[in-house]
């Protein structure tokens, strides 16, 4: 099938396709969330992870969330050039189109692209000629809430009334939905194209610099790094009580170094985002009422869309509901599921038998069989048929008292009892400087689609961790895709080269700091693909700070 589903969203964007295997989503840079964001340089146009990571050392050529202009007559310069928001968007659909095609082998024809509920038709159509620039056909658009709800009720058979939550990076849309033998009908919709997950970085940024307690002018430069600083925060406040944020080389003042330290917990960010959270229940009630619908005749509301994660949401929407919210199982990604499975539809294909990307194998770590015993059985942390990327936790206890350190070796398999009959693809040991006397670990697993496994392993009492990441088995075609995105890298790698010499020409530097970007620049060249981003980004921190800030 040569159909795309898309998912152009604010902050980023998601591409499926269909295959004879199931579902697929298309991987940019070793991650399936390519971040809508364009640059463009005299060496040409780059999109996603790079152009974010650009847009530190340039922000004047690089257009961030784009969307919010679709369907306007603003235009962006970009390096000196004019474009209007079709053009700047066309480049996002382009790099889908070019990625999906190098990954599966295939040419893409048609597409199937999303767009919030209460776009007009201005925006509809600037998004529907952005596809066209592409060089795709639009197969149809379809409205994001309605592809969620597709993605959700796939292989499911009952007709029920639920409603869709969805709070992206850039907008909320909220949707009420009937789903009736296998018709799913959006009864009602309303949204604010302003408010999402932008908005409480900005909220947060503001915050961690008040509590910096810097007095120096924020310039743009700092205010991206700052933003970005607080996007991480946010999303590691989704999961953990509070966040340590210590960056020793934030910025300068005088040529010296500026060390950030800052805490913020979840309460903090909880209460900035309060009335936000207040609001999108406020415009739920509203379009409860837009479809004469009582709230006790929903089902559920599916929340979907990134900052759906946010804990606290699903706490208020219960408070003030009374009704559960239930987490669709990959937010991130429903939308542009609901687009493929919209697309295969069309083409006539039987979308109950349609299988999402999942882990073929389950994924554990060796415990001993019972308190007395010396046998060894193996404990599953992530189980086979899993939506992967995937991330799960498990908690192991200590056998002794004061136990110094604790083994952890990952098994991939299904037999449970005999362990030796699993794979084993990797072993770490966690050392503990200060044993306790009822010792405990917490293990995370997280498994990526390419099927990297990363481990942490940390002592619940004394937060000693160790890390490791360690291959599963990848298929032919993975790897075969890696070996051509290497070949089409080298443009901007030569642009990260480029500067990195550049500031190696600086007189002013100090030698020492000269030696460290050397080093990353070394890396960087030997670096294979996947590492390539990371080691990118930790290249373009350190220019930012060398460079007169
Ligand atoms: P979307 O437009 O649906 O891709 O959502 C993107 C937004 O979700 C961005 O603002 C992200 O920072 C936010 N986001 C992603 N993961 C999380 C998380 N775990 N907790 C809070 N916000 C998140």
């Amino acid at each position: 099938m040569d159909i795309i589903g898309i998912d152009l969203g604010t902050t980023n964007s998601v591409a499926t396709v269909y295959t004879n295997e199931g579902l697929k989503h298309i991987s940019f840079d070793g991650d399936f969330l390519l971040p809508s964001v364009v640059n463009v340089s005299n060496n040409g146009v780059i999109v996603g992870i790079k152009a974010k990571n650009m847009a530190m050392i340039a922000e004047e050529n690089t257009a961030l969330s784009i969307k919010r202009m679709m369907g306007t007559k603003k235009q962006v310069v970009l390096n000196g050039e004019k474009f209007s928001p079709e053009e700047v968007s066309s480049f996002i659909i382009k790099k889908i189109k070019e990625t999906a095609e190098k990954e599966m082998g295939i040419t893409y024809n048609r597409c199937v692209v999303t767009v919030p509920a209460y776009f007009n038709e201005n925006q509809r159509d600037a998004t529907t000629q952005a596809v066209k620039l592409a060089g795709l056909e639009v197969l149809r658009v379809i409205n994001e809430p309605t592809a969620a709800a597709i993605s959700y009720g796939a292989n499911r058979d009952e007709d029920m009334l639920y409603g869709v939550y969805d709070l992206g990076g850039g907008t909320f849309d909220i949707s009420i939905i009937e789903n009736s033998e296998g018709l799913i009908e959006v009864l009602s919709t309303t949204g604010d194209n302003h408010l999402g997950g932008d908005d409480f970085d900005k909220k947060l940024t503001n915050l961690i610099w008040e509590k910096s307690g810097f007095d120096i002018e924020l310039s743009r430069k700092l205010e991206i790094k700052l933003h970005q600083l607080a996007e991480k925060t946010k999303i590691a406040l989704s999961s953990e009580p509070s966040v340590h944020i210590d960056e020793k080389f934030f910025a300068k003042k005088d040529g010296e170094a500026l060390h950030l330290e800052v805490e913020v917990s979840k309460e903090e960010f909880e209460a900035l985002i309060e009335s936000d959270i207040d609001r999108t229940i406020d415009l739920l009630l509203e379009t409860l009422e837009d479809s004469n619908t009582d709230i006790d005749e929903l089902e559920a509301i599916i929340l979907t869309g990134g900052s759906s994660r946010i804990p606290s949401i699903s706490h208020k929407i219960l408070e003030r509901t009374g009704k559960l919210a239930i987490l669709i199982e990959d937010p991130d990604k429903s939308v542009s599921i609901g687009a493929i499975l919209q697309g295969a539809m069309i083409e006539g294909i039987d979308t109950d038998s349609i299988l999402v990307d999942i882990t073929p194998y389950s994924l554990g770590i060796s415990t001993l069989k019972g308190e007395y015993s010396m046998e060894l059985s193996f404990s599953k942390i992530i189980l086979k048929n899993t939506p992967v990327p995937t991330t799960k936790t498990s908690r192991y206890y200590a056998v002794t008292e004061y136990q110094k350190a604790f083994e952890i070796d990952v098994y991939q398999g299904e037999d449970e009892e005999n362990l030796e009959s699993n794979i084993k693809i990797g072993e770490m040991l966690l050392t503990i400087q200060n044993p306790v006397e009822d010792g405990a670990i917490d293990v995370d697993f997280k498994l990526n689609q390419d099927g990297m496994l990363s481990v942490v392993g940390r002592e619940i009492h004394t937060n000693e961790i160790i890390e490791g990441t360690f291959k599963t088995k990848i298929s032919k075609s993975t790897q075969h895709s890696k070996v051509k995105e290497m070949e089409i890298l080298t443009e901007h790698d030569q642009t990260i080269i480029e500067k990195i010499d550049k500031v190696l020409e600086n007189s002013t530097i100090l030698d020492e700091d000269k030696e460290d970007l050397k080093a990353l620049k070394d890396k960087f060249l030997s670096a294979v693909v996947d590492e390539k981003s990371s080691i990118e980004e930790e290249i373009i921190d350190s220019i930012f700070f060398l460079e007169d800030i």
